[in-house]
């Protein structure tokens, strides 16, 4: 079965001519405004009924439901997504006061396996596709109350299950989806990617010409500290990942977002200086976050020791002295399993008692 979210409006057009079925022309459309909307195929009401039947028995019409939604204390909400084929994904929407944020997944699972994360834990499984993605947003939107014209969701953030960037062109073809006039039309503006560092990847992007955020999971200074905690050091070091960083700075103009997971290891004064020299040249800003552990995770790495509280309130003082813009991230629905990958794990957990 294929999902008719895949398709741009454009390619939706030749697969429906493909089929001879000899309907006007702007059945493509209305399809396309309801599929925005998040509406089935039985929803579809100004569709011949022949013509839904017919949709339905080649194509998926909701290519992610939400199978469950924890509410937190602080109004964030955490969804459980399934997906055609049974696996699951998280997304996580996020209350501000300019709107609302959905955090949303880029795979089952994820090979690049950094210390800290509940996602890796397995590896990959698959990527998702774009309509996939797609749904995740609007599953959500849809399920608050919005729809493609009376948006819900005004920020999206690539930052759920998976590395965007090792599911490289779903990821880029979301984006372009979901930024479309005819579709969800949300501001690419309004859309963060953030990448563990594929260096050679984020050339790529840059060349791709979108308005997006970029932001960096650094979480370290020097080399040597990274390759601790995250693989993906050993196959660029530093030095590449800023070459990349700074290529797309200045192609995009856009602030670049480090995301920095405070530890013993990385909070030391000499941290700090090396990341401001790190940074040289580019407009930036740092998210610092506590580090969020991971119930019965089978990886016990004494790199991931956080630092304490008199060490944490140095640190910062070090990061002013340097004149480095930062803040600490709000731990939004730290009372249910906030951090990513962490609820889709107490679900697989659950599967295998
Ligand atoms: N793969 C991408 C995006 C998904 S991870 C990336 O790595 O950037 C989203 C963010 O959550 C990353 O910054 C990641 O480093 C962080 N993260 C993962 N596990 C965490 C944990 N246990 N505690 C705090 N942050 C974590
Ligand atoms: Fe993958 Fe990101 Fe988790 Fe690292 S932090 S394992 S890149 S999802």
């Amino acid at each position: 079965m294929k999902i008719l979210h895949d398709y741009s409006l454009a390619e939706l057009k030749t697969e429906l001519e493909g089929l001879n079925l000899k309907m006007p022309r702007y059945r493509a459309e209305q399809i396309y405004k309801w599929l925005s909307d998040y509406k089935t195929f039985d929803e579809m009401t100004n569709l011949p009924l022949d013509l839904r039947e017919m949709l339905k028995e080649s194509y998926v019409d909701e290519p992610v439901k939400i199978e469950k939604e924890l509410i937190s204390k602080d109004g964030t909400r955490k969804y459980l997504l399934s997906l055609g084929d049974g696996n699951v994904v998280e997304g996580v929407l996020m209350n501000y006061k300019y709107g609302n944020t959905i955090c949303i997944s880029t795979q089952v699972g994820c090979r690049m396996g950094c210390a800290f994360c509940a996602t890796g834990i397995d590896g990959l499984a698959r990527n998702l596709t774009a309509g996939e993605m797609l749904g995740e947003v609007l599953a959500v939107n849809r399920h608050i109350g919005g729809t493609a014209t009376d948006r819900k969701i005004t920020n999206i953030v690539l930052m759920g299950c998976g590395e965007p960037l090792d599911n490289f062109d779903n990821v880029v073809k979301f984006i372009r989806l979901i930024s479309a006039k005819e579709g969800f039309n949300l501001s690419q503006r309004s859309i963060s990617l953030s990448t563990c560092g594929l260096a050679d990847k984020i050339r790529e992007l840059a060349d791709e010409d979108l308005g997006i955020t970029l932001t960096i999971s650094l979480h370290a200074s020097t080399d040597e500290q990274r390759k601790k905690i995250m693989n993906v050091a050993k196959a660029y070091s530093l030095k590449e990942l800023f070459f990349a960083i700074k290529y797309y700075f200045e192609k995009t103009r856009r602030r670049i977002v480090f995301e920095y997971i405070e530890l013993d290891l990385n909070t030391n004064p000499d941290d700090a200086v090396r990341l401001k020299e790190l940074c040289k040249g580019i407009s930036y800003h740092f998210n610092l976050i506590p580090i969020n552990v991971t119930p019965n995770s089978p990886i016990e790495n004494p790199a991931l020791t956080p630092p304490s509280k008199e060490k944490q309130a140095a640190f910062w003082e070090c990061l002013k002295e340097q004149g480095i813009s930062a803040t600490t991230r709000r731990t939004l629905g730290s009372d249910i399993a906030g951090a990513c990958g962490q609820l889709r794990r107490s679900k697989i957990n659950e599967e295998k008692k």
